[in-house]
C-alpha cells in the first residue's frame, strides 16, 4: 500500500512510525511532515490545510490510503473531498468532525441526549454572555465556540477576568471567527483524563486511557500550552471508571450523532473531568490528540492499519485490538520562550546517541545545511515504553538528558501524577 499522513508535528510522526510498521505497508507520503518524518518517510510539501492540493497529490500517487492527523483540514471536510474523488481516507466528515469545530454544536448534542457535561450557556451576544456570569458568577469557563488552536478557553477564577474574556474572544477578536460565539461554562473541580476510542457508527473500541500536561510549568505551574508531555494508560482510568463512561459518554455520544445525521468513523477523543458527582465531557476532538498519541500508538500493538481497513470496511466489531505491557510516556521538550515567542533555527544535538528503546517523535524541526534544527514551540517528544510508568519516567528522561540544543526547557514532573495515583492505591 501507499499512504498519505496528513500534518507535520509529533502526533504525525508517531503515526508515521507506527503505520510503517505493518506488512501492508510500502511507502508512505507526509504533507508537510518535518525533518523526523522525513527520516522514515517521503515528505511533500503542501499544507494539511491545502484539501485540494492534497487531493491532487492523493490522485497523481494513486494514494491507498489517507489517514489525516489535524483538525482543520478535518473540519474543511477532506474526507468528504476524498471520498466524493473514490479515495480512501480516514477520518469524520466535515459534519461529524463538528463536533470538535463548534463547541456551541458539541454542547447542544450532550444537552439534548444526557451526557454528562458542565452547566452552560451559549451567546453570539456579549452583552448577555457578560450577564450571565453576573448571574452565576465564578469561578467560571469562558471558551471561543470555534477552532483556536486549544487556546480559545479561559478559565476565570474571578468575576472580573470572566467579563474582561468575553471582550478579549468577542471584540478583540483574539481568536477571530472563532469568537462569533461564546460558551460560558460551569467550572469543575477534579482530575482530566483523555479517552480516544476508535469509532465506527455504533462500534466504539476506547484505547488506552492517558493523561496530557497542558501547563508549561512543573506542578502544573504557567501558562496553558499545546501539551508538554503525556503518559498512558491512566491509573486514574479504573475498569469501573471506564464501564462508566463507554455507558454514559461514548456510546450515547456516537449513537447521538448518527440520530442527528453525522454518523461518526474515525478517532473520537474526549477530554473529561473526573468529578465528585462522576466523569464530564470538557471537549471532543475529532482526530487523535497530541501529544498523547505518541505515548497511545507506542503501546498500541495491533497493526494500525488493520484497525482502519476494518473501519473503512464497516466491521470494527470483530476487529482485535490489543494493547502492550507496561506504560509509555512522552517528554515535550520545547524552545526557548513557548508558549510565547521563541526562535527557531538552534541545532540538535544528540539524536543519534540515544540510549535504546527511545522514539524521539518530532513536532517542530527542519532541516537545515543536513542539521536538524528547531522549527517549531514544541520540538521534540521523547517517548519510552517501559515495565511500568516509573520505568518509563526513567527511560524518557534520560533520552533527554543525552538531547540538547540552545533554550531548550522541558517539565521534570511528567507523569508524577500517575505515580502519587498508584502510591496512594
Ligand atoms: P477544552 O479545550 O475545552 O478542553 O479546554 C481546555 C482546558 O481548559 C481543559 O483541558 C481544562 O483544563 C480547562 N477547562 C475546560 N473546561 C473546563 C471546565 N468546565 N471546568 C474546569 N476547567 C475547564
Amino acid at each position: 500500500m501507499k499512504i498519505l499522513v496528513v500534518g507535520g508535528g509529533g502526533r504525525e510522526h508517531a503515526l508515521v512510525w507506527k503505520l510503517r510498521q505493518s506488512p501492508k505497508v510500502d511507502q508512505i507520503f507526509c504533507a508537510p511532515g518535518n525533518a523526523g518524518i522525513s527520516q522514515i518517510a517521503t515528505c511533500v510539501n503542501i499544507p494539511a490545510g491545502d484539501v485540494y492540493g492534497l487531493l491532487n497529490f492523493a490522485q497523481q500517487q494513486q494514494i491507498d490510503l489517507t489517514v489525516v492527523g489535524p483538525e482543520i483540514p478535518l473540519t474543511n471536510g477532506i474526507v468528504d473531498i476524498f471520498e466524493q474523488a473514490g479515495l480512501k481516507i480516514f477520518g469524520p466528515t466535515r459534519a461529524a468532525a463538528e463536533i470538535e469545530g463548534s463547541k456551541a454544536l458539541a454542547k447542544e448534542i450532550m444537552a439534548k441526549y444526557n451526557i454528562p457535561t458542565a452547566r452552560y450557556g451559549i451567546f453570539a451576544d456579549a452583552a448577555q454572555a457578560k450577564e450571565y456570569i453576573k448571574q452565576y458568577g465564578a469561578p467560571c469557563v469562558v471558551k471561543a465556540d470555534g477552532l483556536a488552536a486549544g487556546k480559545g478557553v479561559i478559565v476565570a477564577m474571578d468575576e472580573e477576568t470572566a467579563l474582561a474574556a468575553v471582550d478579549i474572544i468577542m471584540a478583540q477578536r483574539a481568536f477571530g471567527q472563532a469568537g462569533d460565539k461564546v460558551v460560558i461554562e460551569e467550572y469543575l473541580q477534579g482530575e482530566e483524563v483523555s479517552v480516544l476510542a476508535f469509532v465506527e457508527g455504533d462500534t466504539i473500541i476506547p484505547m488506552v486511557a492517558s493523561q496530557d500536561h497542558k501547563r508549561v510549568g512543573d506542578h502544573d505551574t504557567g501558562p496553558n500550552t499545546g501539551g508538554m508531555g503525556a503518559y498512558a494508560p491512566a491509573p486514574l482510568y479504573t475498569p469501573e471508571l471506564a464501564e462508566i463512561v463507554e455507558r454514559d459518554i461514548l456510546q450515547p455520544t456516537v449513537k447521538a450523532l448518527a440520530a442527528e445525521g453525522r454518523p461518526y468513523r474515525g478517532v473520537l477523543y474526549a477530554g473529561l473531568m473526573i468529578t465528585d458527582a462522576g466523569p464530564k465531557v470538557l471537549e471532543f476532538n475529532a482526530r487523535f490528540g497530541d501529544p498523547e498519541t505518541q505515548p497511545v500508538l507506542s503501546l498500541l500493538e495491533t497493526d494500525l492499519v488493520d484497525i482502519i481497513e476494518a473501519i473503512l470496511e464497516g466491521r470494527l466489531a470483530s476487529q482485535p485490538v490489543t494493547w502492550k505491557n507496561g506504560a509509555a510516556v512522552c517528554v515535550v521538550m520545547a524552545a526557548q520562550g513557548y508558549p510565547g515567542n521563541y526562535e527557531r533555527g538552534q541545532e540538535i544535538k544528540g539524536l543519534n546517541n540515544l540510549p535504546s528503546g527511545i522514539e524521539v517523535f518530532h513536532a517542530g524541526t527542519a532541516l537545515k545545511d543536513g542539521k536538524i534544527v528547531t522549527d517549531g514551540g514544541r520540538v521534540l517528544g521523547v517517548t519510552a515504553v517501559g515495565t511500568d510508568i516509573a520505568d518509563a519516567i526513567k527511560k524518557a528522561y534520560q533520552g533527554v538528558a543525552a538531547i540538547h540544543f540552545a533554550g531548550a526547557h522541558y517539565r521534570t514532573d511528567i507523569g508524577q501524577k500517575a505515580l502519587e495515583k498508584l502510591k496512594g492505591a
